[in-house]
């Protein structure tokens, strides 16, 4: 089942239905209104605009005439009857073309509701008017037709004003599109319009201009600010080789960048469509409000069926009002804001998330974000800046410490290991001349085995070495314990099949992790430190930071598995980790939620992507889901309790008190209500709005 962008039905996915594509995503529509509504929601606001005009200017002599009868009873009739047939038809269409698309499908909506239980007060009017020497009735009820109709139709125009407001933070983001680009051809520049742009064209962005693709800089540098982008206020210091996001400002520098990714390709493109599509999606807790509503409508009919054979038969207030205790309970029991409970509060939160730098890939996961009871954290990258420094240089066996790191640099030399690269760094740093190894070997989680010239070099964690038929003695052995006591990687290097050494490494810890992971604790999250590094090290690093479970020694292809068993604790398991080396962990966590570095977020794994580096936007989005869903249920509330609330009422329950005529002003106090419940929704879903991370 596809659901219906617009107003949140659910629309069976077949070619009969109806349904528009853009953008390579088919959407479902239930009624041609919504279609109208989603391709032009100009034209179809002008439309509700003119027939609410037209709906107050027929519905006000309606009324004038029905309280006051100037003319004959008879005239009055067919005055009456000209005017409201059109409201009723023509206004009213939208609800009847409902009703017939509803039960197409098999289904039953708001639109079934309003068509029968305005149509009936239409119809017994109707029937009244020329048949009035056979029956005995003179009361005519054009008003309450049409009264209800023009209040719906004000209803709606209300509504769609203010989903307008709701997808506030996709405007803001398209408004970031730039319109023109400097293209350099052949050191020529030209202005040309941003859909002109090319893969691979060169670009000049000069101080305190829009960037006006993604690419990356080759010449000059500059501070950019994304704050519209990843919610981050610092601008950000860009170089040569470094990714620019389009849409974002460049402040003082002037630089050239190549294209690297235009159009729907784009950082804005594809942050505007996953905050969309959020709006669209399921959230598990809507599926029991559809089921509800599905025995909803016929219920309903059927107690305001049973409430006017009570009232005609045993209560005796005669046809006519028996009639408009039907029409007020299925008028009045009609949740029409149910549509859109769901729709109108996903829609705030993912715009108010993605305004955070926070990207929220569909309902479900927003939703279990709240649920979240266990929160593993990769250290490596994630709790740490992942960018280790060599701190000790420790040689065994009289080779000197420069021979040690020259040797350890050629065998790391091609590995992309952040420990790997620290080495080589520091050997270069060091003035050291690094050469190709003859031929190189890495093992994933634990190390790298290479040849060069007549040595054969082995470099990595103790469990690599000992694997290697090398013994670890003593001496070495107590100034590993040492260097993780501390807190650092050491990593053992064997030469020749002879112990030679220990260069240890220090990552930093990221800027704040602390205060994210206390803020977790608070909450009532456990957090867990998941690791490849030693367990001596890991725990160093855990007690600084506050974690009290760590998982460490663990090979990259079991971190999946790790996140397993904590899963058959029963507990609900988040995992944070970067989505390229992580991604089978974050598959495996009931949520997965990685740093996307800004590049291709729509492939990023993980249900939630973080688009600053900072681990406190974890707690920003557990806050904004638990946000989030209480909204969607208090929507759901108001929607469904709300008008059920006033079903005693329209079937009768002030009928002791008041008399029958209670009945003349009920329905036009069901309409009200409805408009009123379908605007409270979407209010009370902009109340998001305001939330603010701490
Ligand atoms: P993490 O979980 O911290 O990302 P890895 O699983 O990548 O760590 O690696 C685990 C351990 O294996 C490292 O701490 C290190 O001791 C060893 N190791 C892995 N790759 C290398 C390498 N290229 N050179 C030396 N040691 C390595
Ligand atoms: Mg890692």
């Amino acid at each position: 089942m596809a659901r219906d962008p617009i107003c949140g039905m659910f629309v069976e996915e077949k070619d009969q239905s109806l349904n528009y594509e853009t953008e390579g995503t088919k959407h479902y529509f239930c009624c041609k209104s919504c279609l109208d509504e989603f391709t032009a929601p100009e034209k179809e606001l002008k439309k509700l605009k003119r027939y609410v005009v037209l709906g107050i200017a027929l519905t006000i002599p309606i009324v004038l005439l029905t309280y006051i009868p100037v003319l004959p009873h008879q005239i009055n009739g067919y005055i009456l009857f000209t005017l409201a047939t059109p409201v009723q038809f023509w206004l009213g269409w939208r609800f009847y073309q409902g009703t017939f698309d509803a039960f197409k499908h098999k289904m039953t909506n708001m639109d079934v509701l309003i068509a029968i239980g305005t149509s009936t007060a239409w119809g017994y009017s109707t029937v009244v008017t020329f048949a009035h020497n056979v029956l005995p009735f003179g009361d005519l009820y054009f008003e309450t037709s049409s009264i209800i109709i023009t209040l719906l139709l004000i209803g709606r125009l209300l509504e769609s004003r203010t989903k307008t407001r709701a997808s506030k933070a996709v405007k803001k983001l398209l408004d970031l599109k730039p319109t023109i680009a400097h293209i350099i051809t052949d050191g020529k520049e030209t202005d040309e319009p941003v859909e002109h742009v090319q893969l691979n064209n060169i670009i000049l962005v000069r101080p305190g201009e829009k960037i006006p693709v993604d690419g990356i800089i080759l010449d000059g540098s500059s501070s950019v600010d994304q704050s519209a982008i990843t919610g981050e206020g610092m601008p950000v210091e860009k170089e040569p080789g470094d990714e620019v996001i389009g849409g974002t400002i460049n402040k003082e520098g002037a630089f050239k960048f190549k294209t690297t990714k235009i159009g729907d390709e784009s950082v804005l493109s594809q942050i505007v469509k996953l905050v969309e599509e959020a709006k669209s999606s399921k959230v598990p807790i809507q599926k029991l409000a559809d089921r509800i509503s599905s025995y909803f409508v016929p219920a309903i009919v059927i107690i305001g069926l049973i409430s006017a054979l009570g009232w005609f038969f045993f209560g005796g207030i005669g046809l006519t009002f028996s009639l408009l205790a039907f029409v007020s309970v299925v008028i009045i029991s009609c949740p029409c804001a149910l549509g859109i409970a769901t729709p109108a509060a996903l829609m705030v939160g993912a715009g108010k998330a993605a305004e955070n730098g926070i990207l929220i890939k569909g309902g479900e996961n927003l939703e279990i974000a709240r649920k979240v009871q266990v929160l593993v954290l990769d250290k490596t990258g994630t709790l740490t800046k992942g960018i280790p420094s060599v701190t000790d240089v420790f040689s065994v066996n009289g080779i000197d410490d420069n021979e040690i790191l020259r040797l350890a640099a050629i065998s790391e030399k091609n590995s992309e290991h952040p420990l790997a690269q620290a080495i080589v760094r520091h050997a270069k740093k060091l003035g050291i001349p690094i050469s190709e190894p003859h031929s190189f070997k890495v093992f994933a989680g634990s190390g790298v085995f290479s040849q060069y010239g007549d040595h054969q070099i082995l470099i990595g964690n103790r469990k690599f070495i000992i694997g290697n038929g090398i013994t670890i003695d003593e001496t070495l052995g107590k100034k590993m314990e040492e260097f993780e006591g501390d807190g650092k990687t050491p990593v053992i290097i064997s030469i020749d099949k002879k112990l030679s050494g220990i260069i240890a490494m220090m990552d930093t810890i990221s800027d704040h992790a602390q205060e994210a992971i206390q803020r977790l604790k608070k909450i009532g999250i456990q957090v867990v430190m998941l690791t490849g590094d030693n367990k001596r090290t890991a725990n160093t690093t855990a007690n600084k930071l506050g974690i009290d479970r760590v998982i460490a020694e663990v090979l990259p292809q079991e971190k999946e598995n790790a996140i397993r068993k904590i899963k058959k604790e029963d507990k609900i398991v988040a995992m944070v980790g970067d989505g390229i080396n992580d991604a089978p962990a974050l598959a495996a966590a009931d949520l997965g939620i990685s740093f996307g570095s800004g590049t291709d977020i729509a492939k990023e794994t993980g249900g939630i992507i973080l688009v600053k580096d900072d681990l406190r936007d974890v707690v920003t989005a557990m806050e904004l889901s638990k946000k989030t869903v209480s909204k969607i249920k208090q929507n759901l509330f108001l929607s469904f309790v709300y008008n059920s609330a006033l079903i005693p009422v329209a079937a009768g329950a002030l009928v002791p008190i008041f008399g029958p005529h209670v009945y003349m002003i009920l329905p036009f106090l069901a309409a009200g209500a409805m408009a009123t419940s379908s605007v409270t929704v979407i209010s009370n879903s902009l109340l998001l709005n305001r939330y603010k991370p701490m």
